[in-house]
């Protein structure tokens, strides 16, 4: 009795539950369509059967979805359709200029104080309007690479480190203790932060071992979340968040504004106020970043201030995100409004 016991209480009884949810995953459009009941949908003929970017949705973000609805906020985030083919001559694949940006492979130094590490490729989920799509990833785990931890410890300038990808949540408990220790060695780093889908799609990832991972040392702990809608939030998402609540992590989101996903007052309202529920301040609403094949979920500047505008009638002042877009070589992210 006595050792299986144990073996529950194991931490890599944890890591398995979320890398077993991490393999239930949908890679098919046609049986996510099924999945759906919109196998015989007339809007099926749009799918793009073979993207580039590959489809890849874990079951527990689909189960949130609404069956029978082709227009489905969160089904259109991750379906590949056709329109994606098209070609605009604005939209490129490094639409934020990570090349120019680039201390060494996989290290971004684009703002003062801020260094930004590509910590994998992977995540859990494949959103079609993903600026990352075409990065070209070094296939290495950067938080292990030495030479990265040198150049931060070399720069008196930089006082926060920030974890990207991908979802740097990709990687296991021991990479992120190991690297967050190491980066807790030097003197000028005060803050660590991580931008993570992770306790949105895949809320499973969140573990008392992945807290602990992140919490042990002196640093400040900033997560950003990702959240587009607030369908996507359900009761896992809720309790993986008031986990790290009460771990007395700071909770910001950043959301894209997305053409047929969150365009309306209504979702960014009740997006916001289900953040704030949530115990996450609405940081960044981001205009999209002109990255090949996601032309179809562009707004105009002028339609989003509108849309911050109806948010600011209707909301606290400190539920309504700034609006943002990213321009290569700007020192920081420009604020529209
Ligand atoms: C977005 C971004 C940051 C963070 O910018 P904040 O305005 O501080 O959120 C830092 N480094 C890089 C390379 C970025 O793209
Ligand atoms: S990096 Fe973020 S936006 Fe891009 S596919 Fe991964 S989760 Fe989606």
């Amino acid at each position: 009795m006595i050792p299986e016991i144990n073996t529950l209480w194991h931490p890599k009884h944890t890591e398995n539950t979320w890398q077993q949810a991490l393999r239930q995953v949908i890679r098919d459009p046609n049986q996510l369509l099924s999945l759906l009941d919109l196998s015989h949908h007339p809007l099926a003929q749009q799918i793009l059967q073979q993207p580039t970017f590959p489809l890849r949705i874990p079951l527990g973000y689909i189960a949130r979805m609404q069956k029978g609805n082709f227009d489905d906020p969160l089904l259109r985030q991750v379906l590949p359709l056709r329109i994606e083919l098209q070609q605009h001559r604005a939209f490129s694949c490094d639409p934020v200029g990570d090349k120019a940006a680039e201390k060494m492979p996989n290290l971004l130094h684009k703002y003062q104080g801020r260094m930004l590490i590509l910590a994998t490729s992977a995540c859990a989920i494949h959103c079609r309007y993903c600026f990352r799509q075409y990065h070209p990833y070094i296939p290495e785990n950067p938080l292990i690479n030495q030479q990265i931890i040198d150049i931060i410890r070399a720069d008196q300038t930089i006082t926060e480190i920030i974890l990207s990808g991908g979802d740097p949540l990709m990687l296991d408990d021991e990479s992120l203790a190991n690297f967050t220790a190491q980066l807790a060695t030097i003197p000028q780093i005060k803050r660590l932060r991580l931008h993570t889908r992770m306790p949105i799609v895949l809320p499973e990832r969140i573990t008392i071992n992945l807290i602990k991972s992140l919490t042990s040392t002196h640093l400040s702990l900033i997560i950003i979340t990702h959240a587009n809608h607030a369908n996507e939030f359900d009761q896992k998402v809720s309790s993986a968040l008031h986990k790290l609540f009460e771990a007395k992590i700071t909770l910001l989101n950043q959301s894209v504004l997305l053409r047929g996903v969150n365009d309306n007052k209504e979702a960014l309202i009740h997006l916001s106020e289900t953040l704030f529920q949530n115990h996450i301040m609405p940081y960044y609403l981001h205009l999209l970043d002109k990255v090949q094949g996601a032309q179809h979920f562009d707004i105009p500047e002028k339609q989003a201030i509108e849309l911050i505008d109806s948010m600011r009638k209707n909301l606290p002042g400190y539920l309504v995100p700034k609006l943002v877009r990213e321009i290569a070589g700007l020192p920081y992210k420009q604020q529209i409004i």
